[in-house]
């Protein structure tokens, strides 16, 4: 059949810090609109690459970034951020004084620098993003009055109003209960199905199965391998994640 033009391809990333090598020779590809799993133990790799991606860190020469047919040479945040590459940070890097609104426009707002802010645009904008993600939330109310599963959907609905063609979201459930969760899954599948891709990085073996087509694994800084999730199961992937057969692992418990 006719391959898909990855969205994203990234080929040669080495990153160390220290002595310690980050990254080896990493190479990762994302389709446009996928989801697509992000997974390793924890020191592997994963949130190096997504600061990679992102142009918070700078690779080693050699590193190859092709995002929509464009080879860059050398992502900043501000190239990624006018691309669509957009990243759920652990911590959110929300506002928690400001309300839902201003935290949702806030990028478009200040990136525009308009000498007079409307508020009834800003709400516009708001609620605009949040009805694409089928959610209603008081936009008006300060961001600090919402619990943390909220905070992260405005944090989604942030990077849509950014015009987000590829949405990171570094491990968004790890502090989340199950309802929220599913709540917070059935989001990322909206966002799939509106063409935006979604690379989720997650320990919850579970969802990962759940919401995602393909997943990189990732040992010690190395690439395993990218897998279809379709008939893979949890310990199909922590064998890949750990380099261990099922019976190592139920023995090393
Ligand atoms: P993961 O997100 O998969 O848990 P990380 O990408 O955070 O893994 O870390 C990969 C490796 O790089 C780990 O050994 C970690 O200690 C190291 N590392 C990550 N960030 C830094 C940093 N800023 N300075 C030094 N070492 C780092
Ligand atoms: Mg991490």
């Amino acid at each position: 059949g006719v391959k898909a033009q990855p969205l994203l391809s990234l080929r040669g990333i080495n990153m160390t810090f220290g002595g310690v090598k980050a990254l080896k020779n990493v190479s990762f590809e994302v389709l446009p609109g996928e989801v697509h799993c992000l997974a390793g133990e924890n020191g592997s790799g994963k949130s190096t690459l997504i600061k990679v991606i992102s142009g918070v860190y700078r690779p080693a020469d050699g590193a190859e970034i092709v995002f929509d047919g464009e080879t860059i040479s050398h992502m900043t945040p501000a190239m990624a951020q006018s691309r669509g590459i957009q990243i759920i940070w652990q911590d959110l890097a929300l506002f928690p004084e400001m309300s839902v609104a201003e935290n949702i426009a806030f990028q478009t707002l200040s990136g525009s620098r308009p000498r007079f802010v409307n508020y009834a645009a800003i709400r516009g904008i708001a609620e605009e993003a949040l009805a694409r993600l089928g959610v209603t939330l008081d936009v008006d109310r300060p961001l600090k009055d919402f619990a943390i599963a909220q905070r992260q959907i405005v944090a989604i609905a942030r990077a849509l109003v950014g015009e987000a063609r590829i949405v990171f979201m570094d491990e968004p459930t790890a502090s989340l209960t199950q309802s929220e969760t599913d709540h917070l899954l059935a989001i990322v599948r909206t966002l799939s199905a509106s063409g935006v891709a979604v690379v989720f990085v997650s320990h919850r073996l579970a969802e990962v199965l759940d919401i995602s087509s393909r997943i990189t694994v990732l040992r010690d800084g190395a690439l395993v391998g990218v897998y279809p999730v379709e008939g893979m199961t949890q310990s199909d992937i922590t064998e890949q994640m750990t380099g261990r057969t099922f019976d190592q692992n139920v023995r090393a418990r």
